[in-house]
């Protein structure tokens, strides 16, 4: 039967299940990826499952969130991250190396492999052929201890592409394009496959810009073939032995089609303060800029740099914007050095930052309050930049640089002659700055700092639930609402009592307390509920409060997953009306719970506020269900659970 490409890479590491789109299906993992901000749990994680190494092909541990170091904290996380990778198998990217998906495209990413990172833009390296998903932190350490992956076979949506991008048009504009069709749900249960005529055009560095932000759509991951592009982009990384054709069959079938046409698109940009809420630049022009940031995962390759430092060669950034340099990696910054577009971009007045995320995760550069920051990043939910009131808009380098010149928001068209970057016959490989495992690992001492503490003990899922509904929220709530990322809290990563104080720390400061003196409780919220980051703190940390269920009218992929496997039941109205009629403070109680979900009954809610009754459905598998009730995944695989 004729096979698209995602089909292709699924069979070939099937474990278990069958390709029938909703059930559950495992597959085997070639490599997995962790960044500091989510790794130190990871390791944590891995290390409570008492292996001496790493049972995956190939696992690298990178640092590139939190490279501030504001304190002992962060440098703590960094050593103790290379240490345990040292001990345990894996490679270390150091910190100064760049962005975790930039530096897995440029040296470890292979077409038609497995990758499975604890960081949700892991599908950047779709870009390559590989098929690479975001997931928690829990299901990465078993991964790395060897275990499949389990995940419901979504179905795959294939996008054809025809046409070819036009002058001033990027691969920014063409994810923002599916964004503004499919908005942030969009992608939920898909991988995004492109094909077609289009496909040919795109650079390597092209693809992965859109597959890294295919994230936003909520998509499991996307996909580009490996073909020619693929062939001389891994050739210019010195590594053409790890090339191999593949592509879709040229009858294939997909679960569901769309067309794009890349020569009808023009510059598009992304308004606050969500990724989908996409308009053509040309309809916000004229908008005064305060700072412009030119850097993250997405947008921040060789040919993004060239394009904006070939702009502003011999320029002057305009006075009122303050212009934020981060190069995605090494690789990058050095090739920029080395050429003279680093001169060229600090003649301007560029400010330039480590290869590292960052602004885009409010680590430094908070914009000012009330003013527009224009970003290449992937995110503008409200916050994240570290600025309360933000304003962020997200759009393509040439964009930016526009703006950085212009001091307001500007179509690039308006440049003139279009800038053509041609990809480099050979990229500066130096891998000097990536630690192999240690030859003799019984000898490497684990550096545990104060700020490394024990994971926090898990506990079976109890037959009856009672308490109070700790916070009502709305829709699309993401992962930085629950638990946010900056600079003051991401060196708590590895401390889950200390980061439990900031849950929900932007929306209601006061939760942690509440959740504490009431005891724990539910957390309600609305559609696509845990949007966004991968963060399993984000489960770990309400689960360490007490909260052992959220009910929403629906979930995001993995935060759903995360709450499973942090014993947190995640659970759905039945009737999505039942939402409006709950408020704070509500107390209920839940009887039968162990006996509803072993027979796939429906969970009955006695609100006792209201002298009433509702009813909650869940979308869990029978693995799933054992996970829960063992009390999360960890408790799980202890008791011999696969
Ligand atoms: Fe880093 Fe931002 Fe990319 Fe996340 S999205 S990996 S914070 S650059």
């Amino acid at each position: 039967m004729s096979q698209n490409l995602a089909r292709k890479i699924l069979a070939a590491h099937l474990v278990s299940g069958s390709l029938i789109p909703g059930e559950e299906i495992a597959i085997s993992i070639d490599q997995t990826l962790t960044q500091d901000a989510t790794g130190t749990l990871v390791w944590l994680e891995f290390e409570a499952m008492g292996l001496p190494r790493v049972r995956v092909g190939r696992a690298v541990s990178y640092v590139d969130h939190n490279t501030l170091q504001t304190d002992f904290r962060n440098a703590d996380d960094h050593r103790y991250l290379q240490t345990v990778a040292a001990r345990y198998g894996a490679y270390f990217s150091r910190p100064g190396n760049g962005i975790c998906h930039q530096v897995h495209l440029e040296r470890f990413a292979v077409p038609g492999q497995t990758l499975l990172g604890s960081d949700s833009h892991t599908p950047n390296a779709g870009g390559l052929g590989m098929l690479a998903i975001g997931a928690g932190g829990l299901d990465v350490a078993v991964a790395m201890a060897g275990g499949p992956f389990y995940l419901t076979m979504p179905r795959v949506l294939g996008v054809k592409l025809i046409g070819k991008l036009g002058p001033w048009v990027t691969a920014r504009d063409v994810i923002l394009e599916l964004l503004r069709r499919i908005s942030v749900k969009g992608g939920v249960g898909k991988i995004i496959e492109y094909y077609g005529p289009g496909v040919a055009s795109l650079t390597v560095d092209e693809r992965a810009t859109i597959c890294n932000m295919g994230a936003e759509t909520g998509a499991t991951t996307s996909l580009f073939p490996s073909d020619e592009q693929t062939r001389a982009y891994l050739e210019a990384q010195g590594r053409g032995e790890d090339w191999k054709p593949l592509t879709a069959d040229p009858d294939a079938a997909y679960d569901e089609v769309m067309e794009l046409d890349l020569s009808a698109l023009e510059p598009l940009i992304a308004c606050p303060s969500s990724p989908d809420n996409v308009v053509p630049v040309r309809e916000v022009e004229g908008l005064p800029v305060a700072q412009v940031f030119v850097g993250a995962c997405v947008n921040a390759s060789y040919a993004d740099l060239m394009t904006v430092a070939t702009l502003l060669r011999g320029k002057t950034v305009h006075p009122q914007v303050s212009l934020v340099i981060a190069p995605g990696s090494k690789q990058v910054f050095t090739m920029l050095a080395r050429n003279g577009a680093l001169a060229d971009l600090i003649a301007a007045g560029a400010r330039i930052l480590e290869a590292a995320c960052g602004p885009c995760v409010g680590v430094g550069q908070a914009p000012p309050s009330d003013a527009v920051s224009l970003r290449t990043s992937t995110r503008n939910f409200k916050g994240r930049s570290g600025t309360p009131d933000d304003q962020v808009y997200l759009a393509s380098p040439a964009t930016c640089a526009a703006a950085a010149l212009t001091g307001v928001i500007t179509d690039p068209r308006k440049l003139g002659t279009p800038v053509v970057i041609e990809p480099p016959a050979r990229f500066a490989v130096e891998d000097n700055m990536i630690v192999p495992p240690a030859a003799n690992p019984e000898e490497v001492q684990i550096i545990r700092g104060p700020n490394i503490k024990p994971l926090p003990p898990f506990y079976p899922f109890p037959e009856r639930l009672r308490g109070r509904v700790l916070i009502k929220v709305g829709d699309n709530i993401t992962t930085d609402h629950i638990l946010p990322a900056g600079a003051k809290v991401l060196p708590l990563r590895s401390n889950i009592p200390a980061i439990a104080e900031h849950v929900f720390g932007q929306v209601d400061p006061d939760f942690a307390r509440r959740a504490r003196e009431w005891g724990g409780g539910f957390i309600v919220g609305g559609t696509n509920y845990g949007q966004g980051s991968s963060r399993e703190h984000a489960a770990l940390a309400p689960a360490y409060l007490g909260i052992r269920a959220v009910v929403a009218r629906s979930f995001a992929r993995i935060h759903h997953a995360n709450l499973v496997n942090m014993g947190i039941l995640p659970l759905v109205f039945a009737d999505p009306a039942d939402y409006e009629t709950i408020a704070q403070g509500d107390e209920w109680e839940v009887t039968d719970v162990y006996t509803a979900l072993r027979r796939g009954d429906r969970l009955v809610v006695r609100d006792i506020t209201h002298g009433r009754t509702f009813e909650l459905t869940y979308h869990l598998t029978e693995r799933q269900i054992a996970v829960l009730l063992a009390g999360g995944l960890l408790n799980y695989i202890k008791s011999g659970g696969k």
